[in-house]
This record gives C-alpha cells, sequence and structure tokens, in this order.
C-alpha cells in the first residue's frame, strides 16, 4: 500500500459535512454487499495495523455480479479480472452492518487515519479512465455537490492530480491489475 501518497491537507469536514446529510461512500443499499470493492492483503494488513480486527474483514465469493462490475470499473480487462477473481473463488471486502454501512465507520466517520483506508476510499470519489482522471457523478458526495471545479474537489479531498493517479496506479498494483496510468 502506498502511504507515501500525500498531498493537500483535505478539508476535515467536507466528510463530515456529508454524513450529516446523506449516508456517504461508507454505506452500500441492503442487498448490494457483493459489489463492494476488493480487498489486498497489503491493504489489509495495513488496516489491520491501525487497529481493525478480523469482524471488519468479510470473505465474499466471486459472483459474476460481483467480476461484471469489476469489468465496468476497468473496461477491456475483462479476461485479467476474471482470472484475478475467478468464479467459485473469494476475495476479502469490508464488513457490513445489516444497513449496509461499513463497520470501521464511526459517530464522526471512519475509525482508520486516513493513511491506513482501503485505496479505493482514499480515492473515491476520484477514479482514471482513458488515462484521464475523472470523478463519478455520486450525489451523496458532499465534495461533489460542493465542487467549483475539480480543483477544489482536489482540494476539499486532500489530493491533487498526481495523487489521484498515485493512488490510482497503487491500487491496480495492490488489487493485481497490469501497470496502467
Ligand atoms: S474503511 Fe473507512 S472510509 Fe472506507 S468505507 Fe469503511 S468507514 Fe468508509
Ligand atoms: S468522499 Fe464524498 S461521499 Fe465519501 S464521505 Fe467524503 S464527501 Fe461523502
Amino acid at each position: 500500500m502506498a502511504d507515501s501518497v500525500s498531498g493537500p491537507v483535505p478539508d476535515a469536514d467536507v466528510c463530515a459535512r456529508c454524513a450529516q446529510t446523506s449516508t456517504t461512500c461508507c454505506t452500500l443499499a441492503p442487498g448490494q454487499e457483493e459489489f463492494c470493492f476488493p480487498l489486498s492483503a497489503t491493504e489489509r494488513a495495513a488496516m489491520q495495523a491501525a487497529g481493525a480486527l478480523p469482524e471488519h474483514f468479510h470473505s465474499q465469493e466471486n459472483t459474476p455480479g460481483f467480476v461484471d462490475n469489476m469489468a465496468r470499473l476497468f473496461p477491456g480487462e475483462d479476461e485479467t479480472l476474471r482470472q484475478l477473481f475467478p468464479l467459485g473463488g473469494a476475495h476479502d471486502r469490508l464488513a457490513l452492518t445489516p444497513e449496509g454501512a461499513c463497520r470501521l465507520l464511526g459517530p464522526k466517520g471512519c475509525e482508520l487515519p486516513r493513511q491506513a483506508r482501503p485505496l479505493y476510499c482514499r480515492l473515491f470519489p476520484f477514479w482514471v479512465r482513458a488515462g484521464a482522471v475523472m470523478y463519478f457523478e455520486f450525489q451523496e458526495c458532499q465534495a461533489v455537490r460542493e465542487r467549483r471545479g475539480s480543483g477544489q474537489m482536489y482540494l476539499s479531498l486532500g489530493m491533487g492530480e498526481k495523487q489521484a493517479r498515485e493512488l490510482y496506479a497503487s491500487l491496480r498494483l495492490a488489487w493485481g491489475l497490469p501497470k496502467r496510468t
């Protein structure tokens, strides 16, 4: 896990403001659990070093829906993804409450320090597609709702384009995908 990735100081309140008005990115609708992003062994180790416990993780079967969802995240890499997550196998993901909230979500937000959070959490809502940094139009995201140009959104989430690219590259490496920017 690339804990060396650093950037601007985040607006510490944006995710707190988000928690007051939405379910945030830390909650999935019940029934959607299988679509939660995977956790690599290195991510899990970093989380555990920061205090995460076995009950914060869940072993999830590689379902067809999960693999299809991953293929939408990484267009054109279906074959690699089907090898990394073969049907019948399993991967680690975050454990969720019956209401769909991550079990590491406390009253003041994530209980892990930012550098120990899963790479997907640290990158969200940013992503890289076809070599360009973009963001998911997730309307529950306070940073997306408050954006005044992507520069402001980068700043409010404590990163710039360079850091977003570095996090994406670290995520690909951790999840077993070949190097690509
Ligand atoms: S690990 Fe932290 S940031 Fe990620 S979903 Fe759970 S509570 Fe949210
Ligand atoms: S990253 Fe966006 S959706 Fe997630 S808690 Fe922060 S403001 Fe909310």
